[in-house]
């Protein structure tokens, strides 16, 4: 195992182009290079084809019909045309958001933008377990509450919030529901309409896609959503999202949405084996403990507090190891992660967490070796002989 690059154990935070997605892309850089939206020739509908293509198949990993699919850069843009979007649309009469206090940036930081601009928000609790209260929700909802927005899963702890109830509970008081699934996509079974979802993000770097593609998934029908767009121009991508379409990236982003909706369960299996049997290696003698649910959680990822051994102590220490202290967006800031601290862990317990999340392509003897590492240089660690 000498290839001079760490084990790659932090596919939360981005994972390799599959092959079968990189062979699809190849032929909209040259070739086929035409503008999807040219409509006069040849080059432009080759183009649009595959564009088309590529809504089928991301609109079938998660039960939805193609036209509610909106291509974007990424799940950051798609959070932020999802919330900014509403607002604008329906904030006049209701101007009030509920989230929690475990989302991605990319959602906190839009809900503080929000809130500088007249929404109101109220940001719920979790459990120890990493996991909202149903009822705390339920008496959150108020007459002007226009959406609940709560992650599918969680990208530091793989938690996975009880999705199909807060469905439930939105469609029963007549407000809207969007779920961060930037996790979740590819590792779980998503069906928007059985769970009630009417708004929903993917990025397509997470599911073995190239980065520089997303989709908005937006309801049509029961209920119809309206949102106002971010970005004006050309009116693409139904007015929702000007600017030419990434051609290449978006034909990637389908072929890795058809190949999650055909593996995401083979890929599941093996993943919790692997990650079992690490997790289970790393707790034993009380090395470590698990942080957040076991009961409800991602399949690929562990969160594990060293229990001698700070998070920035263990990066130096395995140079040998890609993996996170909280989150990708989040880790360069060295601060306690603020989802563990919402999750009630002391500032040392979440300073002293570290995060393995694997994948498709993650091999038995990577954590072997990842095993046998950790275990003889954490015992000399902590006999003082580091
Ligand atoms: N939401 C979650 C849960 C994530 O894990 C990430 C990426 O780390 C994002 C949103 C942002 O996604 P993107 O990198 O596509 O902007």
């Amino acid at each position: 195992m000498n290839t001079g690059l760490p084990v790659f154990l932090d596919y939360n935070s981005t994972t390799p182009v599959d092959s079968r997605v990189l062979e699809v892309m190849l032929p909209y850089f040259k070739e086929h290079f035409g503008n999807a939206a040219s409509k006069t020739h040849a080059y432009g509908w080759i183009a649009d084809e595959a564009v088309e293509i590529a809504r089928e198949q991301a609109a079938a990993l998660i039960g939805a019909k193609k036209q509610e699919i909106i291509f974007t850069s990424g799940s950051t843009e798609s959070i932020n045309l999802a919330l900014k979007g509403m607002a604008e649309v329906y904030g006049r009469e209701k101007n009030h958001l509920i989230t929690c206090k475990t989302e991605h940036k990319a959602v906190l930081d839009t809900c503080a933008w929000l809130e500088k601009h007249g929404v109101e928000i109220t940001y719920l609790d979790v459990t120890r377990e990493g996991l909202i209260d149903l009822p705390q929700l339920k008496n959150s909802i108020r007459e002007n509450t226009l959406m609940v927005t709560v992650m599918f899963a969680n990208n530091e702890t793989g938690v996975i919030q009880p999705v199909n109830e807060i469905g439930k509970i939105c469609r029963e008081k007549g407000v809207y529901f969007f779920t961060d699934a930037t996790q979740a996509a590819g590792k779980v079974r998503i069906e928007v309409n059985e769970q009630n979802i009417d708004l929903l993000s993917i990025s397509s770097h997470k599911i073995y896609g190239p980065k520089g593609a997303g989709l908005l998934y937006v309801r049509r029908k029961n209920p119809r959503v309206t949102l106002a767009p971010l970005i004006h121009g050309g009116g693409h991508e139904k007015s929702l999202r000007s600017g030419t379409v990434n051609v290449p990236a978006v034909a990637g982003f389908g072929k890795a949405c058809e190949l999650a909706a055909s593996s995401w369960f083979e890929d599941a299996q093996q993943n919790s084996t692997l990650r079992t049997k690490l997790e289970q290696a790393l707790t034993e003698n009380g090395m470590a403990f698990i942080n957040g649910s076991i009961r409800t959680r991602l399949p690929n990822t562990t969160n594990l507090c060293f229990k001698n051994v700070s998070s920035a102590e263990f990066i130096k220490l395995f140079p040998q190891l890609a993996v996170a202290t909280g989150s990708a967006c989040t880790s360069s800031e060295n601060k306690p992660s603020h989802v563990l601290r919402a999750m009630g862990l002391t500032d040392r317990e979440s300073q002293s967490s570290v995060r393995f999340s694997i994948g498709r392509f993650t091999k038995e003897e990577e954590i072997e070796f990842t095993i046998s590492l950790i275990k003889n240089k954490l015992k000399e660690y902590s006999d003082g002989n580091l």
